[in-house]
């Protein structure tokens, strides 16, 4: 696959991790520092990589895994995520309109891939029923056309161009006229344009005069993987001259520079849609950074892992839920608490619904609660695991220290801790009856 140097160094990364005999801080740096040299070695830029592995390392040691999934499988959690994140996040889908001729406009510079990518992308909308017609305004290359008519061929698709014509833009025009006629009407046209400059100014002052002479639905532009990190340069310049609505990275196969030419087209906030590992009118695929990065760390292994995330925290919800009905309440479990509420929306809009209290509690004594809630929030987030399970342990020294490390007084710290043992004692003088219902009524129980 793509970036295979990569995989190999995350997937012994991961064995390294998982094979650790228990989880402590100098096993997250050295995972944080394996990942980094994984990253710098497939060409990602250095503050990139120090922003995926700080963030790594800081998750990794502050965050406690939900309860019932463990340490190693929450930091693989958190790798998975971090690098997600750096090859751009959320997936990117190709944004065709219906009952419309969609006119894509493939800008780049020459010798990115540009005429092969029309051809590998006309396949892949055919394969997704789409009709497909291509225009080829490439006035410089003299074999551009035949190069396209070639390509098309094969997959039956028509080509319109001009053999005597040097105004691309002109060609351009009568390509949208052909195909506006009610015989050869196409859910999506492709234009495919010359990036002959050398001087990059030129090129771009006519991909705009193009993009306003033919006002386009969607622009690709087109970037050869193997320039690396210089692929946000590039993709910068032609965002600034044209929307640039989706890019499509080429050349990834065997190219150890992949790493640099996503993680920097990624990080121009641009979205990779496509990429392109080979030659062959097949070699496209849609690019999904979440998919990707889930091969990259062994599709099959993380996705039962992140299902097991997901309902190991649903089922914990319940055992907690019991545990603080019984009256044996933890200060995780008051946090958890502290937690629901938030989850729920705020306070206002809780009591909002809450008939008999509806109306009887001022804003200003919301916003105040509110406030308490986080500030509680930071000081829990201050405690030891010790120190939580156990809250009688908390003596002066460690009440100094649990205010300093949460940012807030020490009388704000007894005075959570007293709002703890009263909720517990609560707890257990309602026997956690009345309180069932009303959390089951809440929809919490
Ligand atoms: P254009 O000048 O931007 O239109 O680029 P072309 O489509 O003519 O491609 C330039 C060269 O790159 C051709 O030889 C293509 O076969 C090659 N090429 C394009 N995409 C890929 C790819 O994903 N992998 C490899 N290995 N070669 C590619
Ligand atoms: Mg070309």
């Amino acid at each position: 696959m793509v970036l295979d140097n990569l995989k190999q160094g995350l997937r012994a990364t991961l064995k390294k991790l998982v094979g650790a005999s228990s989880i402590d801080e100098s096993v997250i740096k050295d995972l944080a520092k394996d990942v980094q040299r994984a990253l710098l070695q497939a060409d990602v830029n250095v503050r990139l990589v120090l922003d995926v592995t700080n963030k790594l390392q800081e998750r990794a040691l502050k965050e406690q895994p939900p309860p019932g999934l463990s340490r190693k499988d929450h930091i693989i959690k958190i790798l998975y995520e971090e690098l997600s994140k750096l090859l751009g996040g959320e997936d990117a889908k190709l944004p065709l309109k219906p009952d419309k001729s969609n006119i894509i406009l493939m800008v780049g510079i020459e010798g990115s891939g540009k005429t092969t990518t029309v051809a590998k992308l006309a396949k892949w909308l055919l394969k997704h029923g789409y009709s497909v017609g291509v225009i080829c305004a490439d006035t410089y290359r003299p074999a551009a056309l035949e190069q396209l008519r070639t390509l098309c061929k094969r997959i039956n698709v028509e080509v319109y161009g001009e053999e005597g014509t040097k105004d691309a833009i002109k060609i351009a025009l009568n390509g949208l006229a052909y195909y506006s006629h009610q015989s050869r009407l196409k859910d999506v046209i492709i234009i495919d344009t010359a990036g002959r400059h050398k001087e990059e100014k030129g090129l771009l002052e006519e991909m705009r005069s193009m993009y306003d002479a033919i006002n386009p639905d969607l622009v690709l532009l087109v970037i050869d993987g193997t320039i690396g990190q210089q692929a946000y340069a590039q993709a910068e310049a032609f965002n600034r001259n044209v929307k640039v609505g989706g890019i499509i990275v080429t050349k990834l196969d065997g190219s150890a520079k992949g790493g640099g030419a996503l993680s920097a087209t990624a990080a121009t906030g641009a979205r990779i849609m496509f990429i392109s590992t080979g030659e062959r009118i097949d070699d496209l695929e849609q690019f999904s950074p979440t998919r990707f990065v889930g091969r990259l760390l062994g599709m099959g292994d993380i996705k039962a892992l992140l299902e097991m995330a997901k309902q190991l925290e649903q089922e914990a919800d319940e055992v907690k839920v019991r545990r603080i009905m019984s009256g044996k309440m933890t200060i995780e479990d008051f946090y958890y608490q502290i937690e629901q509420v938030g989850k729920m929306g705020s306070l206002r809009a809780l009591f909002e619904h809450i008939p008999g209290i509806a109306g009887m509690v001022k804003d200003d004594d919301v916003d105040a609660m509110e406030e308490k809630m986080n500030r509680w929030r930071y000081i829990i987030q201050s405690m030891t695991k010790e120190e939580r399970a156990n809250p009688d342990i908390i003596n002066a020294s460690r009440i100094r220290r649990i205010a300093r490390g949460s940012g807030s007084s020490e009388r704000d710290v007894k005075e959570m801790l007293a709002q703890y043992h009263r909720s517990k004692d609560m707890m257990k003088a309602m026997k956690g009856r009345q309180m069932m219902g009303l959390l089951k009524r809440l929809g919490l129980g």
